[in-house]
Parts: structure tokens; sequence; C-alpha cells
């Protein structure tokens, strides 16, 4: 028998195949060509410019970061150091109802929205100027965005501690809807800011009335996560309701030394809600988290780390507590002195942290802060560390599990078409790892490290980093929602 070699730009051979469904591995050799994966099997008669011996190592979809604040990093660092070199080949920029665009500041960005960069980093007034300079940035990775409610209320509110009046919503919509239609994934919010604490239910809900026609999703940093948390996620589920749309709760936790222990109690709201609607969340996979610095979290019950602070960046790296002792005052004063500040809150127990990062609904988000000089370790090492720390050494879940909250799952909620599985004719965007060494290095210390045991990285088929390094290759893009795929894999609940 006698057959013609088929041609490929790059061949993989020998790989343990994990395709992003949560389905157990396979030994599988896949080839790309053109941004595309074009054949998946025995390729042995198969000719290439470029043959990657995997020797068993595991193969699969990049890795989608859904929970970012990377939307001015794309354009200014388009490297992406800390992402690809986690394995990450799509970020969903635009959490926590911060975004870049649609932008119109009168002056300082307010409270969070200062986690993207200063005043002049703000230069997209329309969502489609920050289409055009994420294209003309060349990022190594795919960028998905969210449109930021507070954003949108930055725009037209003259004072954030308000609720929006009704021709202020319907400007924020008209805004939001030329974003849609661009190819916005969908309507963040950040209710616990003060920037958007005033906002009441109706004022979001109205806003989200424009996503479901769009094919878009909702995501929400709730207006707490502290003791009322349920009253929160039916807040919600309430505006997904009104709105017909998925809803993705942000970093889901128990914030708070008295909230310790509920979250059996918060997913079983999760799954009480998922009979009726779709929902789910992210969670990044620490104990701690991470933002600017928020009067009321300084409460003495909890160790709050200083990451930056305008006025005393010596500061960074000590606790408030210790800072306090060394000025003679309350932590309250400590506080209201080193502001702006950037702060991390260790505010979570580990055994809440393990409970919701493996509800089959949670996916993996790793909210870095990337514009922090002494940023949370999330930003370099949320994926290894699931993958390593959670799924090999602590046995929490199976890595082909471990592999599909980062990918399909991930995919599939937020719209991006063809990609975050391993199919013919899908986008070439592929992980090479050795689940054997995969490792997170960065730590509280010493946040900016790349993870261990990632070898090769394809981003549109493009190989864009290799042994630790990347390879120069830029090949993201812009990507817009496309249709929400079904599930290939039913056991799993995996659409939602
Ligand atoms: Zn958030």
């Amino acid at each position: 028998m006698h057959s013609h070699p088929e041609a490929a730009d790059t061949l993989i051979v020998g790989a343990m195949l994990y395709d992003g469904t949560g389905a157990p591995p396979v030994e599988r050799d896949v080839a790309l060509r053109d941004g595309r994966i074009v054949a998946i099997g025995n390729l042995s008669n198969w000719l290439a410019e470029e043959v990657i011996e995997a020797n068993g190592r595991a193969l699969a979809p990049g890795f989608i970061d859904v929970h970012t604040h990377d939307d001015t990093h794309v354009i200014r660092s388009p490297q992406m150091l800390p992402k690809i070199s986690q394995g990450v080949t799509t970020v969903v920029v635009g959490n926590c109802g911060i975004s870049a665009a649609p932008v119109a500041l009168k002056g300082d960005p307010p409270d969070p929205m200062n986690l993207l960069g200063a005043r002049e980093a703000f230069a997209y007034p329309t969502f489609a100027a920050y289409v055009a300079a994420v294209n003309a940035a060349k990022p190594a990775v795919n960028v998905g965005a969210l449109i930021g409610h507070t954003a949108l209320r930055n725009n037209h509110l003259d004072n954030l501690k308000r609720a929006a009046t009704r021709d202020e919503v319907a400007a924020m919509r008209a805004q939001l809807e030329e974003a849609l239609a661009n190819g916005a994934l969908g309507l963040s919010t950040g209710l616990a800011y003060g920037s958007a604490y005033e906002a009441s239910t109706e004022e979001v809900a109205t806003l989200a009335e424009p996503l479901a026609a769009a094919g878009a999703l909702y995501t929400t940093h709730m207006r707490t996560e502290f003791d009322a948390i349920l009253d929160a996620m039916e807040e919600a589920y309430h505006i997904g309701k009104h709105a017909r749309v998925p809803v993705v709760i942000s970093h889901l936790k128990c914030a708070g030394p008295s909230n310790w222990g509920r979250s059996a109690e918060v997913l079983a709201s999760l799954d009480g809600a998922r009979k009726y609607q779709p929902v789910g969340c992210d969670c990044y996979p620490y104990s701690r988290s991470s933002s600017t610095l928020d009067l009321k979290q300084v409460t003495g019950d909890i160790d709050i780390t200083i990451t930056w602070s305008t006025p005393h960046p010596e500061q960074a790296g000590k606790l408030i507590k210790d800072i306090a002792a060394e000025w003679g005052v309350s932590q309250q004063e400590a506080g209201k002195r080193l502001q702006p500040a950037g702060a991390v809150y260790h505010n979570m127990s580990e055994d809440d942290v393990r409970r919701i990062l493996s509800h089959p609904a949670t996916m993996v988000g790793s909210d870095g802060l990337p514009n922090d000089p002494l940023p949370h370790p999330r930003l370099w090492g949320a994926f290894p560390r699931v993958l390593g720390h959670y799924a090999r050494d602590e046995q929490l879940l199976p890595l082909e599990e471990a592999v599909r909250k980062m990918t399909g799952l991930s995919a599939r909620r937020y719209g991006l078409a063809q990609r975050g599985e391993v199919h013919v004719g899908w986008h070439a965007d592929l992980v090479l790892f050795d689940p054997a060494k995969v490792r997170d290095a960065a730590t509280f210390d010493k946040p900016q490290q790349v993870a261990e045991g990632i070898d090769a990285v394809w981003v549109n088929g493009v190989l864009s980093y290799r042994d630790g390094q990347p390879t120069g290759e830029r090949a993201g893009h812009f990507v817009a929602r496309g249709p929400r795929e079904a599930s290939a894999n039913t056991s799993a609940n995996v659409a939602f």
C-alpha cells in the first residue's frame, strides 16, 4: 500500500493529546498548516517544514485566560511574556467593570480604572479604535474583550457615587451597542467598587438588555464577596434572567474570616441557579486576593501587603500593620496616607479555594495585574499552578479536567469560535507541556518568574514560545465574539 505524503507547516509527533473537552488523553500526532489544525491521528506519512517530537508530553489547546486586566498591556507590551510563558494563547480583557474602551476621561482615571494604567493609557474613545490598536500592536496572544460598566459610567456621569439617570443609561447603552457590533464578548461590572456601588440593580439590568440579541454575556465582580455574598449572587442571577443572557461570576470566593467555610453554601446557590439559567464562574488558584487598596477592607482582621503606593513607593512589599506601627498610627490612618495604592489581601481559606476551583462550572482566570510593580503571582503562575500544584501534586482534579477548565469550557462560554478544543479545521492555538515538570515559579516575594515545564506554545499556528524563551513571533490578534457552540461532551455539563 502506497500513500503520497501530506504536507504541513508543523508536525507534532507522539503527543498525549488533551483535547479540551475533558476526555482522557490519547496518543496522537497533530499537523498544522496556515494557522489551522489540518490533521490528527497517526501521521507518519506526513511531511512538514518543522517536526516537533513530543515524546509523550501533553499537547493541549492553548489556555484561555478569561479573567484579565491586560487591556492596555497587550498594546504596550505586546510580547505578553507573563501569559505566553504559561501557555496562554488568548486573554479576555475588560473584567470587573473596567475596560480601556470606550473611554473618555475627564482627568485621572477613577479607582479602579487606574489598574489599567495612567491617564495617557486611555486613548480609545470608541471600541473600534481599541480593536484597531490591538491589531496594530500585533500582540503575542489573541485578545477578546468585555465592556466595563464602570468605564461607561465614567463617560456619562459627573459623579460616580450615585446611580445613573435614565438618559445616562441610554447613553451608556448606545456605547455598549457600538462595542457589541464590533465584536465585544459582553458586559462586565465591578459593583463592589465605590465607582459602581451606587449603581442600582435596575441600572445594570437595563444596560444589559442589548446583550442577548448579540449573543453576548454578563460577567460580574459582585457587589460583595463578604458576608452578604448569597444576596450578591441573587442580584447577578436576576440581571442574567432579566437580560436573558449567561452569567459569569468573577473570581468567586468567600472573602473575610467570618465568611470562611461557606463555599459549599455558595456553590449550592450556584447549582440551584444553574437548573434554571446558564451561570458559571471563574477563579484563580490562590487564597490571597489583590486589587487597589480599599479602606473598607482595612479592618485589622486580616494581613494586607502593600504592593505599590503613589506617595510612598518605598513601602511596597510590607504589611500595612507594620507600616502603621512604624508610623505610630492606626492601620486606617496608614491606609489613608498610602492612597492611591495597591494591595494583596490574605482573605480566603484554602479549603474554599479548593472546593470552588474543583467545581465543574469553574473556569481558570488569572486576574493578574500587569501594571503592578509587585504583582500578585497569579499574573505569571495561575495556569501552571493548577496543572502542577493542584492537579498533579495535590490530586485535586484530573489533568484533563484542569485543561478543560482553561480551554474548552472557557471558549464555549465566551463564544470564542473554533478555539479551546483540538479539532481538524479549528485554529491552531496549542501548548506542549511536561505534566511531570509543569510548575509555577512565581511567588509573593518573587512574582515575576516564568513557569517551568511549558515547552512550546503556538498561536494561530505560529511557534511563539519555546524552552523558556519567546521566539519573537507575535501572531495574536483581536478575536470577535462568534456563535456559542453546543457542547461536545454532554456528561460534564460543559455548556454552562
Ligand atoms: Zn474583580
